[in-house]
Formats: C-alpha cells, sequence, structure tokens
C-alpha cells in the first residue's frame, strides 16, 4: 500500500499512514462496528469512544477520559503500596514478558500486540490527581509506572507524567516509587527533587541485562542497558534515592551467577543504592507473546519454558530460592543496599535536595 494516506471514510475510523504493517494492525486493532453496543461496559466502553490523537512509528495514541488517576491497589502477592498511578495505558517500549497486558484485555483489546501499539493517553490526569488527593493518607505509598512505563516515547510530547509530578511536589508527608526504564526521567529532576524535599522518593530503574543484544531482542523499543544505567548515575548525582530492578529473572536467558555478578558490578559503577531481582511471572496474557520470543531466540529452552511455566505462571519455590541466594551474594559483595527500608522520619528541607533524613545507611 506504500504510504497512502486513508480517510476516516475509507477505513471507517481515523486518518492514518498506510504502511502494510500499519494497515495490518488496523485490521487488527480497531474498534468494531459494534463499538456502540452494550456489551461493553466501564473502561473498555470509554476506550471505544476515544479518539486517535496521533501516530507514531506502528503505534497509535488514544486519547482516553477517565474518572480517576489514582487506583486502589488490591493484590494477594503483598506489595508495600496502596495507590498506582499508570499515565498511561499500553507502553510501547514492547517487553517480551510484559505481565501488564491483561490491562488492555479489561478494554477488550485481546490481541497482545494492541498492547504496545495502541497506547492510550489519560486526559486531565493532573485536574483528577489533585481532586483524589485527600484519598491520600499521610505516609502512604503510591506507586507510578506498575502497568505501563510512564517514561514512554509519548511522554516527551504528551508531558502527562511531568504534570502529575508537578502536583504530586506540593504535596508533603507521602511515599511514592517510580519504575522505568526511561532515560527520559532526567528531564524531571527539578521535580523529583522537589518532591523528595517533604516526601520520600524511591526511583527503581529496571535494567534486566548489561548485554545490549539481549537487551534489544527482549525489550526491543526500551533504551540500552548502558544508557539507564547513566540515568541512575545521573539521578544519584541529583541526590535522590535510585536502585535497579533487575525483573525479570527468565531461567537460562539471564539467570546464573556470572549474569548477577555483571550486574551487581554496574549497578555499583552507577552508584545504585540498591538492587532487587524477581523471577518471571508468566501470566495467560503474555505468555504466548514470551512463548514465542523463547521459541525464535532460545530454542533449546522451550521444553523447559513449557514444563516450567505449563501450569503455573509463578517458578517453583527452590528456583526463587536460588535467585534470591544469587542476589544476596552479590548484594553483600557490592555493599548494595535493600529496595525497602524503613523510613523513620520524612526529610527535612537541605542545601542539596538530598535526601539525608530518611532511607538511612
Ligand atoms: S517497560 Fe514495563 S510496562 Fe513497558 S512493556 Fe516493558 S515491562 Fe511492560
Amino acid at each position: 500500500m506504500g504510504s497512502e494516506r486513508l480517510t476516516r471514510k475509507q477505513t471507517g475510523h481515523s486518518l492514518f499512514y498506510m504502511g502494510e504493517e500499519k494497515a495490518n494492525l488496523i485490521a487488527l486493532s480497531l474498534f468494531p462496528d459494534d463499538a456502540d453496543s452494550p456489551h461493553l461496559v466501564g473502561i473498555a466502553r470509554i476506550a471505544s469512544h476515544s479518539a486517535v490523537a496521533d501516530t507514531g512509528h506502528l503505534t497509535e495514541y488514544r486519547a482516553l477520559n477517565v474518572h480517576s488517576v489514582l487506583n486502589a491497589v488490591i493484590s494477594k502477592r503483598g506489595v508495600p503500596f496502596g495507590r498506582s498511578i499508570n499515565p498511561y495505558r499500553g507502553c510501547e517500549f514492547g517487553c517480551r514478558y510484559c505481565f501488564a497486558r491483561y490491562t488492555h484485555e479489561f478494554m477488550e483489546l485481546r490481541d497482545p500486540l494492541l498492547f504496545e501499539r495502541q497506547i492510550f493517553v489519560k486526559q486531565n490526569a493532573a485536574w483528577l490527581l489533585k481532586q483524589e488527593l485527600r484519598k491520600l493518607r499521610r505516609g502512604e505509598e503510591i506507586a507510578m509506572g506498575t502497568a505501563t512505563d510512564p517514561y514512554q516515547p509519548v511522554e516527551r510530547r504528551a508531558r502527562v507524567t511531568r504534570s502529575l509530578l508537578e502536583v504530586l511536589a506540593e504535596c508533603r508527608g507521602l511515599r511514592l516509587g517510580i519504575i522505568s526504564k526511561s532515560t527520559l526521567i532526567v528531564r524531571d529532576i527539578d521535580l523529583l527533587r522537589k518532591f523528595a524535599e517533604h516526601n520520600q522518593l524511591t526511583v527503581h530503574v529496571s535494567i534486566t541485562t548489561p548485554n545490549t543484544p539481549l537487551a534489544r531482542i527482549l525489550e526491543p523499543r526500551a533504551p540500552r542497558p548502558d544508557l539507564r544505567f547513566q540515568t541512575v548515575a545521573k539521578l544519584r548525582q541529583a541526590g535522590i534515592r535510585v536502585g535497579i530492578l533487575c525483573c525479570p529473572i527468565m531461567p537460562g536467558i539471564n539467570d546464573g551467577p556470572a549474569a548477577f555478578e555483571a550486574m551487581a558490578k554496574r549497578a555499583k559503577e552507577a552508584d545504585a543504592c540498591f538492587m532487587a531481582a524477581n523471577p518471571l511471572y508468566l501470566k495467560p496474557c503474555s505468555k504466548g507473546t514470551f512463548l514465542a520470543f523463547v521459541r525464535e531466540h532460545f530454542p533449546e529452552l522451550e521444553a523447559s519454558y513449557e514444563k516450567r511455566y505449563g501450569e503455573a505462571a509463578f517458578v517453583s519455590k527452590a528456583y526463587r530460592k536460588r535467585v534470591s541466594d544469587m542476589l544476596a551474594a552479590v548484594m553483600r559483595k557490592y555493599k548494595l543496599g535493600e529496595r525497602y527500608g524503613e523510613p523513620r522520619t520524612f526529610p527535612e528541607r537541605t542545601e542539596t535536595g538530598e535526601q539525608m533524613s530518611f532511607w538511612p545507611e
């Protein structure tokens, strides 16, 4: 089809530049003609009415009108935060193991590829957050980026994450954890420091491997690992508490003592405060995508993955213990701290903005 532009009338939807892949994407993705039908409820119905705001390389961005941006977290897995904020739905980084693909299923978008290629931008997010701040208790922990990267490429233009940080930076006595793979987070160092003056902030930079070719196939559109280590160093230089999330640990791919050693060494060189690691969690929504990746790039591991994750989303207790022992050994060796430390006080304002008075050594 070349680069022919189709009109709304021709597609039944909105304007698109049509390459072959994008044509396939439209065929896969765009909302069915019966989008107004009563079977769509809640967020699926809202999503079905969202307008295309922009398009990028193989990606479509849609404006999503939501009623809330501060979600209560209900988890049986003992997560340490009670609230989460995700400025977007979907994530362009397209990590092959991403378990957040299920969030598109809530919108009745069941093709796993749509999670990476149809990104929803929450509208009026800062205004909504301001209205919702009264729900927060002092010391309550919020996690930003649990189901989508808050600094994925669209944030450069949409600036939703930045607008939320502007609101949070005026608050007192909150705890915020941000998770990202992106170098873009350094753009917001000013706001992160401002927030940290009166609240507790921990940034988690997600790096699964220092090996660039491996990262390229695992996390095809995320920044290179060396750039992510540099991001850790820059945030540390700005006085921000930042650590490395080496997640997920994938059997036979990025596990083993040598892999842990390489990660911990780089984490120390970047002055990371801590390093954490968790084994791969393979929900049904991500299983097909991940197993296709294994089949293509690690065919010799396919049978063992089928066996390991055949009946369960989690690895065995024994494997979890091996991972936690390997992690503990390198953390001791490189004197890396724990991800969760109990803060004793809220920080006082300092000259430099350095988070001195909490997260004790
Ligand atoms: S960066 Fe995070 S949310 Fe985005 S695709 Fe990768 S794992 Fe999923």
